[in-house]
């Protein structure tokens, strides 16, 4: 197949969003956002970088590349509406191969009613997939990470360190209770998109979704809000299932594992309510895991057997 013979089997027949005017087929796509904030996100997967045919197949790869960036959009608040995929293909990928990766991405996207309306395909040596993803927010309702005040409270949806388990179970071939739970957790991540756009009323909300580690995020929300986030260990949500590995294991995973695409966010103490009612509204677990101080000694603080210890961005917790 040529490149104008698989653009035509990749792309969609029909389109479900409404504010497209022209989607694949000219020289660029064109879109009328009517009074809304446009959000937009791009993110590149290289194979063997951050995916590999030892754990995923082509679909969940697709899957799994739209869903990370679905889950940015989600992250500020806004609903993805579109995507665009430049890819690499290398002479080894067959046909199949490159229209199960587009598959999996279709397969996310109408979960979304999210539209594919244009890209770019070229050979190469390596596989390669670079997401655009462009989004929607009513206007001047983005959350942004440095949102956060003083006296918030710290919440996280879900339980996190869930995908790196999975991940970890993969690689080591592990034969443990759940582990299609953990692993489809890796594989199939669900971004929060429904809750976060459902927060709209709470006029101030810090959020930030968990790609690089719970401890990665929190200090990526206290740099940006210039405050310091403490938060006790024993609230962490980990799932019960993770109990059968080691506690460093699962300290590992729950703090700097990442990849679990749960929502953390900060949110004055009288909003708090609504937050829970929105999360049970669709099922969401959300729990309460700390609160926002003024800056001081570290960005994030951990509370540990009655200790106050400065949590790092990355590697392990350092015991004192
Ligand atoms: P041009 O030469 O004008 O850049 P192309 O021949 O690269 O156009 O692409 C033709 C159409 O197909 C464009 O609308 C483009 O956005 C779309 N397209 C190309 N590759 C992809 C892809 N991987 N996914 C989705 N749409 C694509
Ligand atoms: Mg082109």
């Amino acid at each position: 197949m040529n490149e104008f013979e698989l653009i035509d089997t990749i792309k969609q027949q029909t389109y479900r969003q409404t504010s497209l005017i022209k989607g694949v087929g000219d020289d660029a796509a064109v879109f009328r956002s009517d009074g809304y904030d446009v959000v937009t996100a791009v993110d590149t997967f290289v194979e063997n970088v951050h995916f590999s045919k030892k754990t995923m197949d082509e679909v969940d790869t697709g899957y799994r590349v739209l869903a990370v960036n679905i889950s940015d959009i989600a992250a500020m608040g806004a609903s993805p509406k579109f995507y665009l995929v430049s890819i690499v293909i290398p002479p080894q990928l067959s046909d199949k191969q490159v229209q199960d990766i587009f598959k999996g991405m279709k397969e996310i996207a109408s979960v979304y009613k999210m539209d594919l309306i244009g890209g770019d395909t070229v050979s190469g040596d390596s596989l390669m997939i670079s997401v655009t993803v462009i989004g929607y927010v009513h206007r001047d309702k983005v959350r942004y990470r440095h949102d956060a005040m003083e006296n918030d409270l710290v919440f996280v949806t879900g339980t996190v360190g869930d995908a790196s388990c999975g991940l970890h179970i993969l690689l080591n071939a592990l034969d443990v209770d759940n582990s299609d739970y953990f692993i489809a957790r890796h594989r199939r991540p669900r971004p929060r998109v429904a809750f976060a756009n459902d927060l709209q009323k709470i006029s101030r909300l810090a959020l930030n979704d968990i790609s690089d580690g719970l401890a990665n995020e929190l200090h990526e929300i206290a740099e940006a809000s210039n405050v310091t986030i403490q938060i006790d260990d024993n609230l962490i949500p980990i799932s019960h299932a993770m109990h059968v590995f080691t506690k460093e294991e699962q300290d590992n995973w729950k703090y700097f594992g990442g990849e679990d695409f749960e929502l953390l966010g900060t949110v004055s103490e009288q909003n708090w309510a609504q937050v829970v009612d929105v999360a049970n509204k669709h099922g969401l677990q959300v729990t309460k895991i700390g609160s926002v101080k003024p800056k001081s000694i570290a960005p994030v603080l951990l509370q540990q057997n009655n200790k106050n210890i400065p949590l790092e961005k990355k590697g392990f917790i350092h015991k004192k």
